[in-house]
């Protein structure tokens, strides 16, 4: 069969290509798994057309794999079984902001940036950032989350409902526009997260937030790992509503001064943001600027100016190229786990010492309100050697998380870089989970070889 010709006589010659720089951009996302092509890329212009090629995907059992902007750090969209590449570019309409509702209804390719841009013009904000402007089908397809969480929660807490594409081409809705429901099983939650193995989302009505009336961001730094991490549950304990709580670790934060050219200390930071009227953020800030002394905090320094702290969030999320740039020709291997509050200084102390005695540079940052961290390490992909001692630290620092009831991704997804962890962290449950899978798509043509464990 000419996979080419078929799908270009269900969609137009131009919606299809198998041009080889529009496949190798479809080949691969920004972690360091190995690339593979698909046979083909298609660009859906609406449902009916997702419909259509997935029908016709399974009765020929041709893999499909969804496709964002390819921003996600495990290897979930690419193709190792070839196949059909689904891009969702041309659609990214925003398709109504009910303000009244704090709603918004989406297509699946517009991005977080692009939302929040026009959400702007009503007063309103759409809360989850990971650091890559990501596509909103992409973000719930891996119930991405990001710095904010800590305060708004994450994908998943902020999907109403889905409209749903299954495998065979049947169109479904997940959810609705009510704030609470007690009906039928929670099919929002079970999308949310399945990273393109369970359905294609066509559209997404996601809830929004009213622009707080002030935003005070502020950086704190502390002797040691420890004392920044108790700092930051004493705050959340305190109740104090912090909207943001980053940690950056010492040898991070000489990398963010090197790279963004500030001056702070380079000592275990806490980035900080807090949301709210003046007179109330007045005192929570004064709660909390007491809680980070009793920590012994040897600097803390709030930023009023919107610039300066555009560029304290500037910072941070461009930790991971402030090492890329510095060490060209290498590549970057992160891992993200996320651990109960009670185990977390801990967790990020032996992450820390973990990384020192494999002899790698690397950093270790965290949204630690949420007990997420990540680390990064910088390898050379020509030296095996390197390459195996990343990945002995990654499996290091997964098995600790693990051991403490934490999971093997707060963030990032399973993609194929966690499948292997799936089984010690559900057990049984992968049973039922295939059950789920085998119900939903019984060709196997969504997304194949990710998720769950061979
Ligand atoms: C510098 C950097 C920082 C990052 N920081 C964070 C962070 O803080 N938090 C975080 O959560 N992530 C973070 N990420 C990872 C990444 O941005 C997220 O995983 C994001 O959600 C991926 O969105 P995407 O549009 O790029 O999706 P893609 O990478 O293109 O796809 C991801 C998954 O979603 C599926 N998918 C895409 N569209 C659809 C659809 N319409 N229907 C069904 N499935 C679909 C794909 O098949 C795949 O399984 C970061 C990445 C980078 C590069």
């Amino acid at each position: 069969m000419n996979l080419v010709q078929e799908l270009r006589s269900i969609l137009s010659d131009e919606q299809v290509t198998s041009n080889q720089t529009a496949l190798e951009q479809h080949s691969k996302d920004e972690s360091s798994h190995s690339p593979h092509l698909p046979d083909v890329v298609v660009f859906p212009k609406d449902t009916q057309d997702v419909s259509k090629v997935l029908k016709f995907a399974d009765e020929h059992q041709i893999p499909v794999v969804p496709f964002g902007v390819g921003s996600g750090l495990e290897g979930a969209v690419i193709p190792y079984s070839g196949g059909i590449s689904m891009d969702f570019q041309l659609m990214n309409q925003i398709v109504e902001i009910r303000p009244y509702d704090f709603l918004v209804r989406v297509q699946p390719g517009v991005t977080r940036q692009q939302l929040n841009k026009e959400l702007k013009k009503h007063g309103l904000f759409f809360s989850v950032d990971p650091g890559a402007d990501a596509t909103l089908g992409g973000m719930a397809a891996t119930n991405a989350s990001g710095t904010t969480s800590v305060r708004y929660g994450v994908m998943r807490d902020q999907v109403r409902d889905l409209e749903v594409v299954l495998a065979g081409g049947k169109v479904i809705r997940t959810g609705g526009m009510s704030a609470k429901s007690s009906s039928g099983y929670h099919l929002n939650g079970l999308f949310v997260g399945s990273e393109g193995t369970l359905g294609v989302f066509t559209e997404l009505t996601l809830r929004v937030y009213g622009i707080p009336e002030v935003t005070m961001a502020g950086r704190a730094t502390f002797p040691s790992i420890k004392h920044a991490v108790d700092a930051a549950v004493d705050i959340l304990s305190a109740g104090i509503p912090v909207a943001r709580v980053e940690l950056v670790d010492a040898r991070s934060i000489q990398q963010v001064n090197k790279h963004s050219g500030t001056d702070y200390q380079e000592l275990p930071t806490l980035f900080l943001e807090f949301h709210g009227n003046e007179a109330g953020l007045k005192q929570d800030i004064e709660f909390a600027e007491q809680l980070i002394q009793e920590q012994a905090c040897q600097e803390f320094a709030f930023e009023m100016d919107s610039l300066r702290r555009a560029q304290l969030w500037e910072a941070r999320h461009n930790l991971a190229y402030a090492y890329i740039h510095d060490n060209p020709g290498k590549k970057m291997i992160i891992t993200d786990v996320s651990v109960p509050l009670s185990s977390l200084t801990e967790a990020v102390e032996h992450a820390r010492a973990i990384i020192d005695g494999s002899g790698l540079d690397g950093a270790v940052v965290g949204h630690i309100g949420d007990g997420n961290f990540h680390t990064l390490v910088i390898v050379d992909e020509q030296l095996p050697d390197e390459v195996e001692k990343a990945e002995q630290v990654n499996a290091g620092i997964v098995n600790h998380a693990l051991e403490r009831g934490g999971t093997c991704t707060g963030e990032h997804g399973v993609g194929v870089g966690k499948r292997k962890y799936q089984y010690r962290e559900h057990g049984e449950a992968i049973e039922v989970m295939r059950q789920l899978k085998f119900a939903l798509d019984p060709n196997g043509i969504l997304n194949p070889g990710k998720v769950l464990p061979e």
